[in-house]
């Protein structure tokens, strides 16, 4: 199962998508397994088609 620190969600109001690498997004074809940080640059947010690099951590890792 992922840890929280590994999900990250999407920051467009309404929108409410969470990345998780377990599941992966099949819409972007990206496999399960895939970490946040592997995506590529041009991956969206599947819902609302926001960019990579407005997504947020769900919870800091511990250092
Ligand atoms: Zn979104």
């Amino acid at each position: 199962m992922s840890e929280p620190y590994d999900m990250w969600r999407c920051p467009i109001t309404n929108c409410g998508y969470t990345y998780d690498p377990d599941r992966g997004d099949r819409k972007g074809k990206i496999p399960k397994g895939t970490s946040f940080e592997s995506l590529p640059d041009t991956w969206v947010c599947p819902i609302c088609g926001g960019s990579k690099d407005k997504f947020v951590r769900m919870v800091e890792p511990p250092a």
